[in-house]
């Protein structure tokens, strides 16, 4: 018995977790942050006898570690004898293309109207090519995923909490749509981190997050995760990662492990400060609306109290009543907010979607899916809120 095997029990608060699960002390030397191993190959027993490593595209020690902890937040696993598991890849688009691998031609994916622009590329230019076709819907309504679902419907793609428009699913309601029709359910969460929304305990098949943002949290790393609860899924998922080989590699295996030990610290002081803000914006004159589902009069406000874990993230949207140059320049002259794409970090950033992250949307679906002109995307770090609202306050002027 490990010294890691007392604090896996979910009973053992999410915040210890992330700090002991995956983090067991170095046998070794007794140190406290385990050893970082680079070694791309390993010393086999015999010819055709496999050790636990072969080579590190197959399996690291550093990147189990990492793959252990997240199993583990993200409730993938209850305990070590369950077959589900985690995955850590190179990117995010890594983590979703390695889902959509798990198609084959002639198969048809519905994901969620308010959806990432790689996600919306992937879909549409890359996994198109292969004969796979995407219908993006309402993923706010539950019905219309339903009524989408054709007999050739492998996969539905949802996020956790919708980009830009911050729409919030229906999580049940869609994983049990997925298991009565037989489709794989699958969330990107990376808006919502695992500190506050877990969404295989809601039944959905897959989760998967940047890593790039919240889990690392320092923008110094690039990575992405999936985790599952299902045994074939996990097999599945390991092979496709083998074959097609988008690991993480060792150094960021670490810096993603050991941003995840704050994690539940940073999110929940970026969503105060969200929350400020979004309150503070919805009185502002130049405001014409502000999308947070922290605020009451979101849409899916309910909702997400009751799937989100006490706090609604740090992510929020805003539209000002202005054309696409007026925004920009808003977007440009803020001081502390950093006029960039990305998220999830202690610094904070500002970003136009119609122009940056939503470029890769067709103009038709821009303006179908509500990417209007006016939008404002911020990502609120671990600054003060008076400063980030005199920064906002001075740039909106
Ligand atoms: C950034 C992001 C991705 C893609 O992750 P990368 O690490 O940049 O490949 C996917 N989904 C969401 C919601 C993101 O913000």
């Amino acid at each position: 018995m490990s010294e890691g095997d007392s604090v896996r029990s979910r009973k053992t608060r999410f915040c210890t977790r992330a700090i002991h699960v995956g983090n067991d002390l170095d046998p070794q030397t007794g140190a406290v942050v385990p050893p970082v191993h680079f070694a791309s190959t390993f010393r086999q027993p015999g010819a055709g006898q496999w050790g636990e490593f072969d080579y590190s595209r197959s399996g690291n020690p550093t990147r189990g570690r990492l793959e252990t902890t997240l199993a583990n937040l993200d409730s993938a696993v209850d305990d070590e004898s369950s077959g589900g598991g985690a995955l850590a890849f190179s990117t995010g688009m890594a983590a979703i293309h390695a889902v959509t691998m798990l198609l084959r031609s002639g198969d048809h994916v519905i994901a969620g109207s308010d959806l990432y622009g790689g996600a919306y590329r992937l879909l549409h230019k890359i996994c198109d090519r292969s004969g796979i076709t995407p219908t993006l819907v309402d993923a706010t309504d539950p019905a219309a995923i339903e009524a989408a679902i054709k007999p050739e419907t492998k996969l539905i793609w949802v996020e956790s909490i919708g980009n830009p428009q911050m729409t919030v699913p229906d999580l049940a309601a869609i994983a049990a749509i997925g298991r009565r029709r037989q489709v794989i359910t699958a969330v990107d969460n990376t808006f919502g981190t695992p500190a506050l929304c877990r969404p295989l305990e809601f039944g959905f098949d897959i989760v998967m997050h940047s890593a790039t943002k919240y889990l690392g949290g320092h923008s110094d790393v690039l990575g992405g995760t999936l985790a599952t609860g299902r045994e074939d899924l996990y097999r599945e998922l390991a092979y496709v990662q083998n074959a097609t080989g988008a690991v993480m590699d060792p150094m960021s295996c670490f810096l993603v492990a050991r941003g995840l030990k704050t994690l539940d610290l940073r999110v929940r002081r970026q969503s105060e400060t969200a929350m400020r803000l979004a309150v503070w914006l919805s009185q502002h004159p130049r405001v014409a609306r502000v999308l947070y589902p922290g605020l009451e009069h979101h849409p899916q406000h309910d909702l997400a109290r009751s799937q989100f874990d006490g706090a609604f993230g740090g992510m929020l949207t805003f539209e000002l009543d202005a054309s696409l140059e007026t925004t920009a320049k808003v977007c440009e002259s803020t001081q502390l907010f950093h006029l960039a794409v990305s998220l999830g970090a202690v610094e904070s950033l500002i970003e136009q979607p119609a122009t940056m992250s939503h470029a890769s949307y067709d103009a038709a679906d821009r303006a179908k899916f509500g990417v209007t002109d006016g939008l404002i995307r911020l990502s609120v770090g671990l600054e003060s809120f008076d400063d980030l609202r005199d920064d906002l306050n001075e740039a909106i002027g």
